[in-house]
């Protein structure tokens, strides 16, 4: 039996099309200040949106107080890849980076929409300080592939256990070569045939 986690915004959940919902709601009505998907080059959203680290951190705790985020939904196919795994006897968790005070609200949100989860972890609790890269749960959880978007968070499990990583506009454009046991996929079929194998 292999531990498989999950990240959850935009992997299984669709974080950023609910992002640009609100966003264009609120802030979209200045001309130019209307957001598409495939401007999301970049990870961090103060360079997406070309404003300070502190702005952008402001916005995003203010979407997660929107009706936008609170309709967040699985991104098609997650649902029944997740079940696939699990029933090949996999133990399959959630491992997040979202910050704590949005347990209970995740909790639920993954009860509904995943029912196969066992756990959800949150990376901020785990870590002692303010860092909330991913590895070392990995190491410590005994996880043997993460599903991730993030290319750092990707990078940082690569220590410790495989990794699968699904392509998006924002760790595409990347150089950097990647370990052996990084692997891109573009449809949850790769994730499930990569997730077979350990
Ligand atoms: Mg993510």
């Amino acid at each position: 039996m292999s531990r498989i986690s999950f990240d959850a915004d935009d992997v299984l959940l669709d974080h950023t099309e609910k992002f640009i919902l609100w966003h264009n709601r609120v802030h979209g009505k200045r001309r130019n200040s209307f957001l598409r998907y495939e401007q999301f080059r970049y990870y961090d959203l103060s360079q997406v949106l070309r404003i300070s680290p502190d702005e952008a951190w402001g916005r995003l705790t203010r979407f997660y107080e929107s009706e936008e985020f609170a309709a967040i939904s699985p991104r098609s196919g997650s649902q029944e890849c997740v079940q696939r795994i699990s029933s090949l006897g996999d133990h399959v968790v959630i491992l997040t980076g979202r910050p704590t005070a949005l347990r209970e609200m995740t909790k639920a949100c993954m009860r509904k929409y995943f029912p196969d989860i066992g756990q959800v972890l949150f990376a901020g609790e785990l870590l002692p300080g303010p860092e909330k890269l991913k590895g070392l749960i990995c190491k410590k959880r005994g996880i043997d592939l993460h599903i991730e978007d993030s290319l750092e968070q990707a990078l940082d499990c690569s220590y410790y256990t495989g990794v699968a990583l699904l392509n998006r506009p924002w760790n595409k454009s990347s150089t950097i070569q990647l370990p052996k046991n990084i692997t891109r996929v573009d449809s949850w079929e790769e994730v499930y045939t990569l997730a077979s194998k350990y």
